[in-house]
C-alpha cells in the first residue's frame, strides 16, 4: 500500500448533501459538507458509498480549501450521458439524502493523478465531457497558487451546449498570460465556429512532440485508453502522464 493509499483508507467521512443544482440539463453540481475535516490534493477523487459493497468514484471538482456558505465543502460535477446509470444512480442516492436531510458516507483523498505542484514543466489539462471535474480542481489550484507556468486546457464536448463554467474559464484565462483554453466539439451544430473532432486530436495537432509536458487526463475510459497510446507515440513521457483511469484500463 502506498503512503497515499494508507492515508485514504482512514479518510472516510459522513457528509451532508448541501445542494444539487444543474450546470447543464445533464450535469449536476453537488456540494457536500463534511462532518469532520478532510484532506485531499487537487486532482484526487472520492468514493460515494451507495451501499456497503457499491462505491462509486467521482473527481473532487474543487481545490483544497474550498468552502461554500462559510463551511469547508467538497464540490462534485456529476452526469454526462442521460443513459449513464453509473452517474444517475449516484445522483439518485445523493438526492434522496438531500431530501431526507441525512448523511452520505464518502472516502476522500483517493488516486495518484493529483497535481504535481513542484514540477517546472508546462502543463496540458485534457478533459473529455465530465472529465472536466478533475481538470477544474487542478486549474482552480493553479489559479489559487498564482503559478504562471504555461497551462493549456483542452476540453472536448460531444455538443457545444454541453459546456459550463464559462465565468471561471474566462477568469483563469484573464489572470494568467500563459494560459490557453481550447474547446473542441465532436458533433458540431451550425452554431459552432470553433475546433471540431476528438479533443486529443487537437493536442496532437498543436504539439509535434509532447515530451516536455506534464499531462493530466480525465474522461470516458474509451478516450483515456486512446489518448495514452496516441500521446506516447507522439513523445509523451509515461511518468509525466497522470490519469486515475489508467488503473482501470
Ligand atoms: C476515478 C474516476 C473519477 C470519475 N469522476 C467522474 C466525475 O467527477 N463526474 C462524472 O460524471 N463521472 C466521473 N467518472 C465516470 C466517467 O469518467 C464518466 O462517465 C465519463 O467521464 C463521462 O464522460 P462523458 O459522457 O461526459 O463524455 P462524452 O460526452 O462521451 O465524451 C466527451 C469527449 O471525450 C472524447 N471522447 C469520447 N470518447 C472517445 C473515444 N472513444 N476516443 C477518443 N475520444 C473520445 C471526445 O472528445 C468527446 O467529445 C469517474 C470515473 C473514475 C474512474
Amino acid at each position: 500500500m502506498t503512503e497515499a493509499q494508507q492515508k485514504a483508507a482512514s479518510n472516510k467521512v459522513l457528509c451532508t448533501v448541501s445542494r444539487i443544482s444543474p450546470l447543464t440539463p445533464t450535469v449536476q453540481q453537488v456540494i457536500l459538507t463534511p462532518k469532520a475535516p478532510v484532506e485531499f490534493k487537487a486532482g484526487q477523487y472520492l468514493q460515494i458509498y451507495l451501499s456497503d459493497t457499491d462505491k462509486r468514484p467521482f473527481s473532487i471538482a474543487c481545490a483544497p480549501g474550498f468552502s461554500c456558505d462559510g463551511q469547508p465543502a467538497l464540490e462534485l460535477q456529476i452526469g454526462g450521458a442521460v443513459t449513464d446509470a453509473y452517474a444517475s444512480q449516484a445522483l439518485a442516492h445523493l438526492t434522496e439524502h438531500l431530501n431526507a436531510g441525512s448523511e452520505v458516507l464518502v472516502q476522500v483523498g483517493l488516486g495518484e493523478a493529483f497535481w504535481r505542484e513542484e514540477s517546472p514543466r508546462p502543463i496540458i489539462l485534457l478533459a473529455g465531457g465530465t472529465g472536466f471535474s478533475y481538470v477544474h480542481s487542478i486549474a482552480s489550484a493553479i489559479a489559487n497558487a498564482d503559478i504562471k507556468r504555461p497551462v493549456q486546457l483542452y476540453w472536448g464536448l460531444r455538443h457545444s451546449q454541453a459546456g459550463y463554467a464559462e465565468a471561471e474559464l474566462a477568469a483563469w484565462q484573464a489572470a494568467h498570460p500563459e494560459y490557453q483554453l481550447h474547446m473542441v466539439v465532436q458533433e458540431p451544430g451550425a452554431d459552432w465556429q470553433g475546433r471540431t473532432g476528438f479533443v486529443h486530436q487537437a493536442v496532437l495537432d498543436d504539439h509535434a512532440n509532447l515530451a516536455g509536458f506534464d499531462i493530466y487526463i480525465a474522461g470516458p475510459f474509451a478516450m483515456v485508453g486512446v489518448v495514452r497510446d496516441a500521446f506516447l507515440a507522439q513523445g509523451a513521457v509515461r511518468e509525466q502522464m497522470y490519469a486515475d483511469a489508467f488503473a482501470w484500463l
